[in-house]
């Protein structure tokens, strides 16, 4: 079967890179596994060795899905799906406390995380993510602000949970090898004392409208999505004469906070 580069299908064939993934999840005969896009179950064969309690699995692409149904027949704690990841309904994983494995497609990689980032529940359906990105989206997770990579993706993924990096991984280790190398994150979903939200999407939304442009001052996208607000301005302490960038994690979170209110 030939790789689908539709489906982000760069499989991971560095058996030393497999090990050291999978022992970061310390996998013991209680734990709950799922992995996103097992693939040919390279780094299935080496969860399983571990013996967990069960392991689910999500894979888009038919052929694989078929093949690896065949190739678990017989195993009775391994439960797959043919589906897709974006679209699959979690909840049903509620009472397992789920560690996560993904080495994810690249193109759908920070889709899939602000998904699983911006869920009503909380804690959530996991109590760890260990994901592989590719390098340049793992930078941009955990810039810093000031940085340079600091963005959206970062001021999302630390709202509430802590991140972690591993190691990078070479882009040499994979099948077929693509243009750049990996990074290996983990997250552990932060349980009190973050900016709380009803309605999480709201720090999807709120960010998307101040990065619309990032050259540009925040005025018009505050004025646009506040009405000039002037107590909202005091509040936060706001000078609109800043770049999107300039502004640090938690005034994305307090106005997150304010456009909830507004809404309701
Ligand atoms: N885990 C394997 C490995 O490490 O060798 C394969 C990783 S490969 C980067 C990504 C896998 O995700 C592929 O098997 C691909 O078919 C699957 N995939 C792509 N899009 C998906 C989606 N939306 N939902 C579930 N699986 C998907």
């Amino acid at each position: 079967m030939y790789p689908k580069k539709s489906l982000g299908q760069n499989f991971l064939k560095d058996k030393n890179i497999i090990k050291k993934i999978v022992e970061i999840g310390n996998i013991k005969s209680n734990t709950v596994l799922l992995e996103i896009g097992p693939g040919t179950g390279n780094l299935t064969n080496e969860i399983i060795n571990k013996n967990p309690k069960k392991i689910y699995l999500i894979e888009k692409d038919k052929n694989l899905y078929q093949e690896l149904k065949d190739k678990f027949r017989n195993d009775k704690n391994i439960f797959l799906f043919n589906e897709d990841a974006l679209k699959f309904d979690e909840k049903k994983f509620e009472n397992d406390q789920i560690i996560l494995f993904g080495n994810l497609p690249y193109n759908i990689s920070s889709q899939l995380l602000a998904k699983w980032i911006l869920i009503k529940k909380w804690p959530p359906w996991y109590n760890k993510l260990i994901l592989m990105f590719q390098k340049e989206v793992a930078d941009r997770i955990i810039a810093k602000f000031g940085s340079r990579d600091y963005g959206r993706l970062s001021i999302l993924s630390n709202w509430r949970l802590d991140i972690k990096k591993h190691f990078d991984i070479s882009k040499d280790c994979f099948f077929p090898k693509p243009k750049v190398d990996s990074t290996l994150l983990t997250f552990v979903p932060i349980k009190k004392d973050y900016f709380q939200l009803n309605d999480p999407k709201k720090l999807e939304q709120i960010t998307r409208i101040f990065f619309s442009n990032k050259r540009k001052m925040i005025n018009k996208a505050f004025n646009r999505t506040f009405q000039n607000d002037k107590k909202i301005i005091s509040d936060l302490n706001l000078n609109l004469n800043l770049r999107p960038a300039n502004l640090k994690m938690e005034i994305y979170y307090k106005l997150a906070q304010k456009y909830e209110k507004l809404a309701n």
